[in-house]
């Protein structure tokens, strides 16, 4: 007997995995958890039937929210994960060898649990030392007191928006980010698939330039997210996000990000344009802070 998954992500359409076993399924206090063995991607995590990741193309998701961030700033040394509980992207923040802190608030300590246990590739930085875990809802974390100003860069590695992960593509929550930023830092935030969810797109756009002087999207594409290609919202106090810096780049080989992959993800055909209307840069004319641009 065969046995498949489908995502439903809109009420008419499926994308479904046969599934050659079950590793765990329960209901956390936040959400539906589930890990699965699927057969044409690996080990799968999905949370309230929305899958998260597969250990076959998680790297483009994790290369992209993190690399293009982190290389667009000089000289990150502490960098705050929101969300993000199964580790890859601590795992690739961790390929900055000059990071000095990297602080992870999930809400759910289950993840992160079912992340070390059925997904040692992907957590694996998890332990370093120099990696603080918080289990609590991010949009609290943001406004404590010791951590204004603190961070060079911010990843808002959510979820869909349901449930608790619904504050985190608010303008309140973008605010808290912002104060939570050093004077020069940024962030990058999961934003969604721009042929499902456009109307979204552009209101996350709009809430994040409320409050950045800087806010851009680029895009990037896999397998197991619906829609094909999808998108990350960034927003900038000084550097221009399109714009890896010059001779930054993580350690060891990549395999979806480079320095022409990072500038070309901002250009954006013009059905995606229209979500973005603040975007400015064009490929070739990075020139460090956007000051110069
Ligand atoms: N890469 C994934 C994607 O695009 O679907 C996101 C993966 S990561 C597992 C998302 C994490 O965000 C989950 O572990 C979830 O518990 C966490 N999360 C949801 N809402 C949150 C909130 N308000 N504060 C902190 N973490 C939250």
């Amino acid at each position: 007997m065969e046995f498949w998954f489908t995502e439903k992500p809109t009420p008419n359409w499926g994308m479904t995995y046969r599934v050659q076993q079950v590793l765990r399924r329960r209901q956390t206090a936040y959400q539906d958890l589930a890990v699965v063995e699927t057969v044409e991607f690996g080990r799968a995590l999905i949370l309230d039937g929305i899958v998260q990741l597969t250990e076959k193309d998680e790297f483009v998701y994790h290369e992209m929210i993190v690399h293009v961030p982190m290389c667009a700033h000089p000289d990150p040394r502490r960098v705050l994960v929101v969300g993000g509980g199964d580790g890859g992207a601590v795992r690739e923040i961790l390929r900055h060898p000059a990071v000095e802190e990297i602080c992870l608030v999930d809400i759910d300590g289950e993840v992160i649990e079912a992340a070390r246990e059925f997904f040692p590739r992907v957590s694996s930085g998890l332990d370093d030392p120099r990696v603080h875990i918080v289990i609590e809802d991010a949009s609290r974390y943001l406004w404590r007191d010791e951590v204004q100003g603190r961070y060079d860069v911010i990843l808002v590695d959510s979820p869909d928006p349901v449930g608790p992960a619904i504050a985190l593509f608010q303008e309140d929550f973008y605010r808290a980010v912002y104060r939570a930023l050093a004077p020069d830092g940024l962030f990058s935030a999961q934003s969604e698939c721009p042929f499902l969810m456009p109307d979204f797109i552009r209101s996350v756009q709009e809430s994040a330039a409320r409050v950045f002087p800087i806010v851009k999207l680029y895009i990037y594409s896999n397998v197991t997210y619906p829609g094909g290609m999808w998108a990350f919202t960034t927003g900038s106090k000084r550097y221009d996000p399109a714009c890896p810096q010059e001779g930054r780049r993580p350690a060891g080989p990549t395999r979806y990000w480079t320095p022409e992959v990072h500038r070309a993800a901002f250009v954006l055909p013009p059905f995606v344009q229209e979500l973005a209307p603040r975007q400015h840069a064009l490929p070739g004319t990075c020139a460090g802070t956007v000051d110069r641009v």
